[in-house]
């Protein structure tokens, strides 16, 4: 059987990258719905191990602690 390897290599190809690109932007919508993997604060990393115990922190731990009590004092 010969049904033409460099089409169906073409098709395989522009399925990953139809993928590729739903899940670009599925992590997308996750970060504008679901919190950010960098602290809109000092643009820092949000370490995983918070981001799994906090998944809708925008902020780092110093930068979330700060402003809950700046918060408080007013
Ligand atoms: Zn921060």
């Amino acid at each position: 059987m010969n049904f033409g390897s460099n089409s169906a290599l073409e098709l395989a190809e522009l399925r990953a990258e139809q993928e590729r690109d739903a899940a670009i932007s599925a992590a997308m919508q996750a970060v504008e719905t679901r919190g950010s993997p960098v602290c809109v604060d000092c643009e820092g990393t949000i370490p995983a191990e918070r981001r799994q115990a906090a998944p809708f922190a925008t902020r780092c731990i110093d930068c979330q602690m700060f402003h809950e009590q700046e918060k408080l004092h007013r």
